[in-house]
């Protein structure tokens, strides 16, 4: 299973399905990309291959749009299929996450929701996660990353996320509990990526996260890291990749 994620002037679909591609070896049964541009926010998703979501793709995707985040599944919970595949959206359409690793405490959490009127097209526990994080967002009036930071709190597993929010599309969220996430950093630029070699041909700076970290990435400004559990800021340490 595996992530990609793109901020910056190029075209992000090609960066992300070939950095998907990478990622292969890590395993998967699914394949997703989010590609936001001035549209709005386009998905396509399948079970099989990197190679089957490119053609899926090529008939019905819009790819333009220089930011754009892509999946890998290795299923957890929900039988590998189309509707299961990430990136999931919230129910208002507004954010989109990808998620590896696994949300144990999902069942109470998806009950709450549905109380509170949320409806799931998945059987995942990631549409459990970008509901609650859109529910904390309208509850607590919070901007993408405080909300994030609140609901990672309430869960219990493991997980490598990227969260999108189209009300504010110049910045990525990112977080990791258990599973990696490695920032690249460009000129002007961001790649996020579960290990380096999907962007290590466009930088050789990268920030790994640690366990319990998460990152405000956005276009223009220096990337802020902080730890979820308790708000304090981390200064990212920059590695120099070897080719
Ligand atoms: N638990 C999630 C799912 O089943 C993510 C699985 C993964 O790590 O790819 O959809």
């Amino acid at each position: 299973c595996g992530i990609v994620g793109y901020i910056g002037h190029r075209e992000a679909y090609p960066i992300v399905t070939k950095g998907l591609r990478r990622l292969e070896y890590r395993g998967y049964d699914s394949a997703g990309v989010m590609l936001y541009n001035e549209k709005g926010i386009n998905l396509c998703k399948t079970k099989g291959k990197v190679s089957d979501l490119e053609k899926k793709a090529k008939a019905e995707l819009d790819t333009k749009g220089t930011i754009g985040i892509g999946h890998t599944r290795w299923a957890t919970h929900g039988v590998p299929n189309d509707v299961n595949s990430h990136p999931h959206l919230s129910n208002s359409g507004n954010l989109a996450i990808i998620h590896n690793g696994i949300i144990e405490n999902y069942a109470p959490l998806k009950e709450e929701l549905k109380n509170r009127g949320y409806t799931f097209k998945s059987d995942t526990d990631t549409e459990v996660l970008v509901n609650l994080i859109e529910e904390i967002q309208k509850t607590e009036k919070t901007k993408l990353g405080k909300a994030v930071q609140i609901a990672l709190n309430q869960v219990v597993g493991a997980y490598a996320i990227a969260v999108f929010d189209i009300k504010n599309p110049e910045e990525i969220v990112a977080a990791r509990l258990g599973s990696p996430l490695a920032i690249g950093i460009g000129e002007n630029e961001y790649f996020i990526a579960s290990d380096a070699t999907p962007f290590i041909e466009y930088t050789s700076n990268a920030v790994y996260l640690e366990d319990g970290e998460m990152a405000n990435i956005r276009l223009h400004k220096p990337i802020k890291i902080r730890k979820i559990k308790d708000d304090s800021l981390v200064t990212p340490t920059v590695q120099e990749l070897q080719l």
